[in-house]
């Protein structure tokens, strides 16, 4: 293991080493509040470097072959399958999370990208046009050259992998940062890309802060490809910085996702899948349904067995096998969702279940960052904890008299990233889901993931799609090649 006095290090050409200028931030487990590590706090000599090595790292990553690409690629995946357990620990001490959940979750579909990228490439097709006889076209897809990638803390390892896989897949290089607050698994990811043989500055790993790392990546002129996921404030920083220099550039942002629930659904079904979309990850999914609407004639039963379920999730420490609910991954993010809940009360809402900080749930916990699935209702659609992203442990239930009046509901808002439609009525489930503006719409399912299909949100949550082909085709140049007959 690399480390030195507990310090987690840049990974560079290959080699992990502390940053330029030597300062470092502490890591602070949110279960316990206190610092359990250090992380590099670089600069933008740090990510010059990283951009020298992957630009020196090139020609001969994108001139390898395929077969080879997919082999590494293949050997990564395996090893983080081997090291599950070490993985799925470290996610959960670095971000609050049950280790049940990243046992079972994050970690294998971070390994899931790496398999799926790996064998994509070997199954792409080449477009050809022929023009009845004048010439043959055909459109060649080339690798950018060194690309950016920045995510961040809510699903550390399976996000950042759902960007290094494709871009490394095509034959980039790579110059990728973890949030600050989530660095660990990353970390553990570089050593096993050297086990793997993935050779030297290939992926080169920056940890720092936003303002020192992340705007330097995004300003640096050789990065032509950002690949950015976080928050829609920082995204249009990520698209300022970006645009003068004409960069290519994907941004998965926020949401704040409608979850509707039509009286002819099967309930006890979508009280299961509700819970799953309000609370997974402490609520910390951009994907979380966090504005719940239910048809007026199922909503008293839908609200009293739905709080009832919710006051049943079990708070507690992260590494408890019997814990649903961990901790919240920053004390900023806590007082942000404390915030909203004072707010929800100021706005006339009532605080169904939840609401305030629970009794830490145990001695080691003390000085943790806990908040209680917390379910709000009565407030007005209009208001700003029904408009505003909180991400965390917090929803709201409004009732619906009709399917257009929710229609109206769901897309009043500025985000448009995923949705969900509870009903058993399958041209209504059509009907709904072609007129919802969010990028995914699931019916009668929450986080059902199919690596194929194109992934990303409309409006303010996003510009450009991941997933599939749609990934590859971002982490590459399409040429066409025009032969006269
Ligand atoms: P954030 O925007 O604060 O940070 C994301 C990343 O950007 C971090 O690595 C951060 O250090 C970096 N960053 C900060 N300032 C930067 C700058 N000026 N230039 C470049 N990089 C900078 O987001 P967060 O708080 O880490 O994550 C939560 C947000 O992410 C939520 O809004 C959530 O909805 C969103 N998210 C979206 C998706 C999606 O797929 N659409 C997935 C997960 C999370």
């Amino acid at each position: 293991m690399p480390t030195e006095l507990n310090k987690i290090l840049n990974f560079i050409d290959g080699q992990f080493d502390g940053p330029v200028g030597g300062k470092y931030l502490d890591n602070i487990e949110p279960a316990t509040g206190q610092p359990y590590s250090q992380v590099p706090d670089s600069d933008s000599r740090d990510v010059d470097q990283a951009v020298a090595a992957a630009e020196k790292a090139f020609p001969e990553w994108s001139g390898t072959s395929t077969a080879e690409r997919s082999r590494v690629l293949l050997r990564i995946a395996d090893l983080i399958e081997r090291d599950l357990e070490k993985f799925a620990r470290a996610e959960s001490v670095d971000t609050g999370k049950p280790l049940s959940l990243a046992r079972s979750l994050d970690i294998p579909r971070a390994s899931s990208n790496f398999r799926f990228f790996a064998t994509a490439i070997l199954h792409t097709e080449n477009e050809a046009h022929v023009m009845d006889g004048v010439a043959f076209n055909y459109t060649l897809r080339q690798p950018r050259g060194v690309v950016g990638l920045i995510s961040p803390w809510n699903l550390p390892l399976y996000l950042l992998s759902w960007k290094i896989a494709p871009a490394i897949a095509v034959g980039n290089t790579a110059v990728a940062k973890p949030s600050e607050l989530t660095p660990m698994t990353a970390f553990l990811l570089c050593e096993i890309c050297r086990e793997a043989g993935l050779p030297n500055g290939v992926l080169n790993i920056v940890h720092g802060t936003g303002p020192n790392v992340g705007s330097a990546i995004t300003a640096h002129p050789k990065v032509g490809t950002i690949s950015f996921t976080g928050g829609t404030v920082t995204g249009r920083k990520v698209a300022e910085a970006g645009a003068p220099l004409f960069k290519k550039i994907s941004l998965e942002l926020g949401g704040k996702n409608p979850n509707i629930i039509f009286a002819d659904a099967n309930l006890d079904a979508a009280i299961v899948g509700s819970l799953r979309s309000s609370f997974a990850n402490q609520g910390q999914v951009c994907l979380c349904g966090s504005r719940v609407f239910v048809e007026r004639s199922a909503y008293d039963e839908f609200v009293r067995r739905f709080v009832e379920k919710t006051a049943q999730l079990q708070l507690g420490d992260p590494l408890e096998s019997t814990t649903d609910q961990g901790a919240i991954v920053s004390r900023t993010q806590l007082e942000k969702v404390k915030f909203y809940v004072g707010l929800a009360r100021e706005e006339g809402g009532k605080i169904t279940v939840g609401g305030s900080a629970p009794p830490p749930p145990n001695d080691r916990c003390r000085d943790g960052f806990f908040f209680p699935p917390t379910v709000i209702t009565g407030l007005p659609v209009a208001s700003r904890v029904n408009r505003e992203e909180i991400f965390g442990p917090v929803i709201t239930i409004t009732p619906f008299e009709s399917e257009e009046e929710v229609i109206g509901y769901a897309n009043d808002n500025e985000y448009g990233l995923a949705s969900s439609v509870w009903t058993q009525n399958l041209n209504r489930a059509h009907r709904v889901a072609e007129q919802i503006h969010t990028g995914t719409v699931w019916v009668n399912c929450w986080l059902v993931r199919d690596l194929r299909v194109p992934f990303g949100g409309m409006k303010q949550s996003g510009v450009g799609r991941e997933g599939g082909n749609e990934a590859l085709h971002f982490f590459t140049e399409a040429k066409n090649i025009c032969i006269a007959k």
